[in-house]
This record gives structure tokens, sequence and C-alpha cells, in this order.
């Protein structure tokens, strides 16, 4: 090969995924620990520095680093339009973090195959929100790919796999707050506790807890910047696609825009490869139950155009797993749950092309 031809061929593939270094190994064949969900960011960021930048946006309680990926078509091109996921806001809700991983895989490793979803839009993922519930609910024995009911505990085991909070310590009688119950809109309304012994304890006080603190900032910045419109939230289990309001019992003024998109990813999802695709629900969140203080309604408040909590299955055919599903469908789940989200991104990139933004044509009176 000429020089000239290396350092072309260099060139391109740095932009489009850099076979010179080692890609890092994506997995289904079980689930991520924390410390590996960092460290398979950190080996894109090494292979893919072009096209990813971590950031650390704050610490759990017990100190672990929240670290989003901003994944970019490395262009440099400033000021585009952004698509902002989170994972993992309840310790249990294990499928949610290796859902997250998966997109990230596909924005980043399987660029190629995606990469107009990255023409006019970065996407930035924060894939593990609660750490340090996710961490203690790992705490028990290994995965042994048993269905849980967390409604009737009965062993010290279930109780760790079952954990839903973060884990601060300070100052109540029980451990841990909801955080999905800890954001600044509508706190305290509905299915949400002042007690801290409760599963949804909402906290002293709004963003009382650093990780609904950090995820409140990346909504900020994004806000700001005018670059946020589409916030979605991972959460399971239950084969639904959320929107506002929570806190009330209202309508988003544009939830037939919010429809539209989430139904074009329950359509890609149905008409998938799937033997059992999941048969989810597009509802507003009040009609689940009115909750205050999530970070769905609170993303939509402050001027997200389009707000979504993704409810992934608890049920694949006849077999129900709930927050738990055994390892061998984790390949499966996110691969559908990729599906959906393109879809619904695709339709979202459509709709709000980057040149139309400033319209935002919403009154947000909840
Ligand atoms: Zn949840």
């Amino acid at each position: 090969m000429s020089l000239q031809l290396f350092l072309v061929t260099l060139l391109i593939s740095r932009s489009l995924g850099n076979p010179f270094c080692t890609r890092p190994k994506y997995q289904t064949n079980d689930y991520y620990t924390y410390e590996e969900i960092q460290e398979y960011l950190k080996g894109l960021a090494d292979s893919y520095s072009s096209r990813v930048i971590l950031t650390d946006i704050g610490k759990s309680f017990e100190n672990r680093n929240l670290t989003t990926i901003t994944i970019s078509n490395g262009d440099g091109r400033k000021g585009k339009n952004v698509i902002f996921i989170d994972a993992g806001m309840h310790g249990r809700e294990w499928i949610t973090h290796t859902a997250a991983l998966n997109i990230i895989d596909q924005l980043v490793v399987n660029f190629k195959k995606n990469m107009e979803l990255l023409e006019d839009y970065d996407w930035v993922i924060l894939p593990l929100v609660n750490a340090d519930g996710y961490t203690y609910s790992r705490s028990g024995k290994v995965f042994t790919d048993e269905a849980i009911d967390c409604r009737s505990v009965t062993t010290l085991d279930h109780e760790f796999k079952c954990w839903r909070k973060n884990r601060n310590s300070k100052g109540n009688v029980c451990i841990g707050t909801d955080l999905n119950r800890n954001f600044g809109h509508g706190w305290g309304k509905g299915r949400s506790s002042t007690l801290s012994c409760t599963e949804t304890y909402n906290g002293p006080y709004k963003f009382s807890e650093p990780e609904s603190q950090a995820v409140q900032k990346v909504l900020l910045d994004l806000v700001k910047s005018r670059r946020g419109i589409l916030y979605l939230t991972l959460h399971s289990a239950g084969s639904k696609i959320l929107y506002p309001w929570g806190s009330e019992r209202i309508d988003a003024e544009n939830y037939k825009e919010h429809l539209e998109m989430a139904q074009a990813g329950v359509d890609a999802i149905s008409n998938g490869k799937f033997k059992f695709p999941s048969n989810y629900k597009t509802i507003p969140s009040y009609k689940l139950y009115v909750a205050g203080g999530s970070s769905n309604d609170y993303a939509y408040k402050i001027g997200f155009a389009l707000s979504m909590t993704w409810e992934l299955p608890e049920k694949r055919g006849n077999l129900s797993f709930g927050f738990h599903p055994p390892t061998n469908l984790i390949k499966e789940l996110v691969e559908e749950t990729w599906i959906g989200i393109r879809a619904t991104a695709q339709k979202v990139i459509q709709k709000y092309p980057i040149q139309k933004k400033s319209i935002k044509m919403v009154n947000k009176n909840s």
C-alpha cells in the first residue's frame, strides 16, 4: 500500500470506526456490573475518540462516578439537536442498562448502519443512573435465572435483587430515596411517600439526591442550549411507553405527537423479527397511576419537546420474569428495544429537523 493510500485508509477508518484499536467487547451473555459498564465506556472512548466523549456528571451517594457518553458522527458540527437517554434509575431494573449499552453499541460500533441518526443529532446516554442501588441489588448470590416476584419478597437474596431506591443513608430511619420521585415537578403528588421506609420515598426535598441532581444538570444544560428534543428514560417492567403528565390527570399539549412518535416504535417492534414480540401500550403516565417527581415530567416541563418513559417488557410469550429476565433473553430483549427506539428516533428526527427546533409550540401549564 502506498503511503498516501495508507493515510486515506487510516483517515476513513478513524471516522467510521477504528480497526487499528482493539474494540471493547460488547456482550449480552450476562448483566454488566457497574465496573464493567464503566470499563466498556472507557474502551469506546479510547477506540472511537473522534466520535465519543465521556463526561462525569456527578457522583452517587457512595461516591461512584456517574458517566454520560456523548456520541456524534465526528464531523465537528456544533449545536446539533440531542436525544438524551438514561437507564437504571431503579436498582432492580437490570435489563435497562444492557438496553442502553446496546444502543451505544449500535451508534458507535455499528455506526455505518445507523449514521443517519447522527447526521443532525448527537446522542447523550447515561447507562446507569442509580449506580449504588444497582450494585446493592447485585450483592446477593450469583444470578440464577430465577423469576422473582418483587411484590412478595421472602428471602434476603430476593430483597437485594428487588432493591429499587438509591442508597442514601443520611438522617432517615431507612435507607434510600426513590430517584423517580425526587425530581422537581409535581414533587410529593400521587403515589409518592414521605416515609423513608417505603419504596416510593420521595426524599426530604426536591432534588435532595446526588443522582437526581446529576440528571437534572444534563437536562437543564440541554434545554438552555436549545438542543434537548427527546428525553427517554428506560425502566422496567411492563411493556409500556409513557408520556406526560404523570403528576396530574392532564394530557400533554402535544400528546398526539408523543403518541405518533411512540407508535412508530411500537409498530417497528411488532413488525420485527421476533416470535413473541412485546405488545407495548402507549399511554400518558397518569393512566398507569398518578405520581409526581418523575424525571419524565421534569424534562418535559423544562422544555424537552418530547419526554417518554420506556417500560421494558415483564414477560416473553408465556414466561413472566418481572424485573429479572433470564440471561438467555437479554440479547433478544435489548435488540427489540433498539428496533423500537430506532424507529421512534427516526420519526423524531423527521419531525424536529435541526433548523426547525425553535418551533416549540407547547404551552406547558401543568
Ligand atoms: Zn423503574
